[in-house]
């Protein structure tokens, strides 16, 4: 049996068709093309799934569609808010079962995405899994015995949401001082702007001219032995350790996936996160095996996998 497995993301559309094993066949993709109406973009979805199952010519042959998809989603697959599609209560999950015929399961689009990870991806073979993405924001998802935790009311795992800094950088949730403030790309953009003002003499200017502030810039100018760099490095690092430290505190999951633009930065990032995560895991001192810190290996795929396996794992439990 095959599972057809959609990314439905602002820009792209991004579908697949996956085997249980998690393998893709075939995949395709639509620009989303927002504003537009939500029956406009179903009818997409339901287009890119004729369009892989007469490719892989494996009509008859698809059990079940997912689909990840921004903002918060209910049990039922009805999409309760997603901001960059303008949808509010729209019943996604009963609407494409209307226009395609098959189960539909509909997930939130970074739990979607981490369930892929966890099952096929950096986290394969492992009991528990937290996969956090450090890209504009700071998202992710919480896999434990290969199921997406996701709260009584669909809003769980809003991990870039937890305070790191109490009376912090003001969040565009409402609060202060949240992961993603401080962990996102944007918010290593803004931390190395301010050294930058503070420091007119630093590199940071040095190296940015021609390119840019990005979030590479603070790490490339710490490795010369800039200061002013070092320190956004480290308040950075410091910051983004004490969120995974908490979550390993509350979850001990097997494995902590890092995803995401500033994720790219590799060892470099890995090597110190997991010398300060160390000594804020909870009986550490005991020694035992330890949440391992890995990067995610699926890519943009790990979406579209991931909601081939939502679509399965409905199927299965018969739901
Ligand atoms: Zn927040």
């Amino acid at each position: 049996m095959l599972y057809a497995g959609i990314d439905l993301g602002g820009t792209n559309i991004k579908a697949a068709l996956v085997t249980a094993e998690g393998e893709i066949l075939c995949e395709a993709s639509r620009p989303t093309c927002l504003p537009r109406p939500s029956g406009e973009i179903c009818a997409d979805i339901a287009g890119l799934l004729d369009e892989l199952a007469d490719r892989a010519g494996c009509r008859g042959q698809i059990a079940a569609l997912g689909i990840g998809c921004p903002g918060s989603v209910d049990e039922a697959g009805t999409v309760v808010y997603a901001n960059n599609l303008r949808w509010k209560n729209f019943p996604a999950g009963t609407v494409l079962q209307n226009m395609t015929g098959l189960p539909v399961a509909v997930g939130n689009d970074a739990n979607v995405a981490a369930l892929g990870e966890a099952l096929f991806g950096c986290a394969r073979g492992a009991q528990s899994a937290v996969i956090v993405t450090l890209g504009t924001g700071v998202g992710g998802g919480i896999i434990i015995n290969g199921r997406m935790v996701t709260g009584f009311n669909g809003a769980a795992s809003e991990l870039g949401h937890m305070v790191v800094v109490p009376g912090g950088v003001p969040c565009t949730c409402g609060q202060r001082g949240c992961l993603e403030m401080y962990a996102s790309a944007t918010g290593l953009v803004r931390m190395t702007r301010e050294a930058m003002d503070r420091h007119p003499h630093s590199l940071l200017h040095t190296l940015s001219a021609g390119r840019g502030v990005d979030g590479r810039l603070a790490f490339a100018a710490a490795d010369r032995g800039d200061q002013a760099a070092r320190e956004v490095v480290d308040t950075y690092l410091q910051t983004l350790a004490l969120g995974l430290s908490n979550l390993i505190n509350i979850l001990f999951p097997e494995v902590i996936g890092l995803s995401g633009g500033v994720a790219n930065q590799g060892e470099s990032l890995l090597e110190p996160l997991r010398r300060l995560v160390e000594p804020a895991v909870y009986g550490h001192e005991l020694g035992g095996p330890r949440t391992r810190l890995v990067l995610c290996t699926l890519g943009y795929r790990a979406g579209v996998i991931g909601a081939a396996m939502l679509a399965k794992q409905k199927m299965e439990s018969g739901t």
